[in-house]
């Protein structure tokens, strides 16, 4: 019975690449390295019903397990090239894995990445995807190279996953007039879209980067630490959906844009210098990119309201529930 599980699953992800030299159906997988790219490796567990709803589609669950990964990449500037798949069911169900295998392909698909090997067994439904990928020697962004002075960015829009699972939580009737901005926010928590193509156009241009999967704050703290810098953040400035601020009053848009984790954008910093030519090319990516504040002296991420009043903060969030 497993082995039909694991011929489904490569049957969905079947994708030839000359790199990879033995791929599913041995003991080990085996892998070409380009000659002159650095090898950039990332992994990521989600657990049912701690980094998913209970009752999650399988094939939303196959493609968030897959996306989360790639955002790791993408913040690293990073091209993805294969993958390994650990996979623990609480049956051998057919339909859930094909639906796994799909949702999984819908995102591997268009970048090429080919699923080399893995592990199928039994016990409570969890899901570790390891990404590999490609970068050029040195050219790696990482977290550590914020200078005071610099601006900090983000793409895309903030809160979005947030609100979906706050939409999960307090279900309405499906005639609603606003049940399309509730679909958007949940297909945002579902279908995360990591940021591959920016992350790779920000390699040698970023002075650091990172994912936001915890939730700005503490990714941009994150950034923070590693650099051995502060940061402040305009709150008038954060980029928020009109789905965001059309289901939600701007104090609580406001929590979920500093705090909401698994949004799966990116946040950077950029010298001043090059900020105009790194917010042309990612918008001629399509990507939509914003500055939200600048690096400075400290060790604090602080937070400015629009009444230019410091909002009371720290790393694990803006406390306006407590
Ligand atoms: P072994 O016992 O030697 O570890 P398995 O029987 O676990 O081998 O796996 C057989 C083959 O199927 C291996 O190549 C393995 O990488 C692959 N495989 C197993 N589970 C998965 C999975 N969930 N996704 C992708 N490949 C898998
Ligand atoms: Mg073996």
């Amino acid at each position: 019975m497993e082995f039909d599980l694991i011929e489904l699953i490569r049957r969905h992800t079947a994708q030839p690449r000359d790199d990879v030299r033995l791929g599913i159906g041995d003991d080990a997988a085996v892998l070409a390295v380009p000659a002159g790219q650095e090898l950039a490796v990332a992994i990521d567990t989600l657990v049912d019903g701690v980094h998913f709803p209970r009752g999650t589609a399988a094939a939303d669950i196959g493609w968030k397990a897959l996306a989360v990964n790639l955002s790791d990449l993408a913040a690293m500037g990073a091209s993805p090239a294969w993958a390994v798949l650990a996979l623990t069911l609480p049956a051998a169900d057919a339909a859930f894995v094909e639906g796994f295998a799909e949702g999984f392909a819908q995102l591997a698909q268009p970048h090429r990445l080919a699923l080399v090997g893995g592990d199928t067994t039994r016990g409570p439904l969890c899901i570790s995807v390891a990404v590999h990928g490609f970068v050029p020697p040195g050219k790696a962004l990482t977290r550590a190279g914020a200078r005071v002075g610099d601006a900090v960015l983000v793409t895309g829009t903030l809160g979005d996953a947030a609100a979906g699972l706050h939409a999960l939580q307090h279900p309405w009737r499906d005639d609603d007039p606003r049940s399309s901005l509730r679909e958007f926010l949940i297909e945002r928590l579902n279908r995360p879209v990591p940021r591959l193509a920016a992350g790779a156009a920000l390699r040698g241009q970023a002075s650091a980067c990172a994912d936001i999967s915890d939730g700005l704050l503490a990714d941009l703290g994150h950034i923070c630490t590693a650099s051995g810098v502060g940061a402040e953040i305009e709150a008038a400035l954060l980029p928020r959906s009109s789905a965001l601020l059309g289901l939600h009053d701007e104090a609580t848009a406001l929590h979920f844009a500093l705090s909401g984790g698994d949004d799966y954008e990116l946040c950077f910093t950029v010298p001043a210098q090059r900020l105009a030519d790194v917010q042309a090319d990612l918008s001629r990516l399509g990507c939509g990119v914003t500055r939200i504040g600048r690096i400075v002296e400290g060790k604090s991420v602080r937070v400015r309201g629009a009444d230019g009043a410091w909002l009371n903060t720290d790393r694990s969030g803006w406390e306006h529930f407590a």
